[in-house]
């Protein structure tokens, strides 16, 4: 059999090097430039590989192969592949029948990162086996193919699930809908949510969906569609016999009749959107039976990830947050919404067709200023410039940051949530978010 590797990252050279172990003739692909450790990688397994093209003949002779997802349905030699029958499947579905390991699998809009993180958090709090893979850390195929874990905690975009045709994980988690990455949804929002439930397409009568509740375009998914998963629901103003609520400030999940209850107060994560996370998380120690002050004390000291809602210093009574990952309306719509004091708020970059509207009356309420960092910041000082007192346009971050400095006084608060990608200024987020912390540092 032949694996054709489209792609030679992370995911990519995990795959082959899985494939080769179990007697693929495997050939990697990529149309840029493999890294040269990766190379290295591929070289001492003894897999074949090209860089800089993809050379046909090579490749439309396999007979499966696996995209990475960064590379679009739309490319030319996919479309070619797709035409010729031959099957195009991600790294999850290739790897997956290879491990008798569980699989707990988390989509969403926003969310992803926090709640996989804090659930293999749980799960290795209470001594677990486990394994992270997906968007996250190392490839799950090479974890496969070191056969190291009992259970994984994979973070599947959607481009991931795109690339599934029989996987299924034992645990699924939806944490919400909202649109992104239209450009790879022929500009469909309906193709975008129905690439979301792919995640539980697969699912039996003993597997698990673990979803928002309060999210219209899930509830509305839900009025048409159906999956086999028992259905768990989580939600911040309904309560359920069987699921996860907020009542009296105490978070409560119930599962199997058997109830943990915790104080918010004392949930180490902050804001109502993590408190959805946590309640996602929380669902899933409940199903793989954690016992009750594991999944407490884990909740009490998980502090958060890099880049989303970090606390970074508190410079004369100012507290900077970094919340560089923020690339979409919804996710800076919760970080504004934990804002509890005045905030002076560092917002733009790429925009990806956003609405603002949805910020409005948050913004009224909280923000005291604003400093708008990107190329084009037309549509924010449109929606917002009637709304604020001060707004100021900068061009990198460390004027970004002085700037924010200058408008604050004691208690406030100063927020980068940009709302939009980052690559107008920035390699990426991470190096946007790490900019503003050593901006903050110098001052
Ligand atoms: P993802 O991996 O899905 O991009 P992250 O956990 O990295 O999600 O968070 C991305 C951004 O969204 C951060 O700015 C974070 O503060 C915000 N966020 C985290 N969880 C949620 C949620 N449940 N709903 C909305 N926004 C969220």
């Amino acid at each position: 059999m032949r694996l054709v590797v489209l792609g030679g990252g992370e995911s990519g050279v995990g795959t082959a090097i899985l494939g080769k172990e179990k007697g693929y003739d495997v050939f990697v692909s990529d149309f840029g430039k493999i890294k040269e450790n990766y190379k290295e990688v591929l070289i001492s397994n003894g897999i074949d590989f090209e860089d800089e093209q993809h050379t046909e003949n090579l490749i439309l002779n396999a007979d499966v192969v696996m995209k990475s997802p960064g590379i679009p349905e739309k490319a030319p030699i996919v479309k070619k592949l797709i035409e010729k029958g031959i099957p195009v499947i991600s790294e999850i579905e290739f790897a997956a029948p290879f491990t008798k390991a569980i699989t707990i699998g988390i989509t969403g809009s926003n969310g992803k990162t926090t709640t996989t993180m804090l659930v293999y958090h749980l799960l290795k709090s209470a001594g677990l086996n486990v394994g992270l893979g997906g968007n996250i850390g190392k490839s799950f195929a090479q974890q496969v193919a070191e056969d190291k874990f009992d259970s994984y905690v994979l973070e599947l975009s959607s481009f991931q699930l795109d690339g599934i045709v029989d996987y299924k994980p034992h645990i699924a988690i939806i944490t919400n809908i909202s649109p992104d990455h239209l450009d790879r949804y022929d500009y469909k929002y309906e193709n975008y949510i129905d690439s979301k439930f792919r995640i539980t397409m697969n699912q039996t009568e003993d597997d698990y969906l673990i979803y928002d509740a309060d999210d219209e375009a899930i509830t509305e998914w839900f009025k048409n569609n159906k999956t086999k998963a028992k259905l768990i629901p989580f939600s911040l103003t309904k309560t359920f016999n069987e699921g996860a609520f907020i009542q009296n400030n105490n978070m409560e999940v119930i599962i199997n009749q058997d109830e943990f209850k915790m104080e918010t107060e004392s949930i180490a994560l902050e804001g109502k959107h993590n408190m959805k996370n946590a309640m996602a998380a929380t669902s899933v120690a409940k199903l793989m039976q954690i016992r009750k002050a594991t999944i407490r004390e884990s909740l009490s000291n998980f502090q958060g990830v890099e880049h989303r809602l970090e606390k970074v210093l508190k410079i004369q009574n100012v507290q900077y947050i970094n919340d560089s990952k923020a690339t979409n309306v919804n996710a800076t719509f919760f970080a504004l919404d934990s804002m509890n004091s005045p905030t002076v708020w560092i917002v733009g970059g790429v925009d990806k067709g956003n609405d603002y509207n949805e910020l409005m009356s948050l913004v009224r309420e909280k923000v005291k200023a604003i400093v708008c960092l990107g190329v084009d910041n037309k549509k924010i000082i449109d929606a917002f410039g009637n709304v604020v007192d001060m707004m100021i346009e900068v061009s990198n971050m460390t004027d970004a940051v002085r700037m924010a400095q200058r408008l604050t006084e004691k208690g406030d608060t100063v927020l980068l949530s940009p709302a939009c990608a980052s690559f107008d200024l920035f390699e990426n987020y991470e190096d946007r978010g790490n900019q503003f912390k050593q901006a903050v540092q110098n001052l």
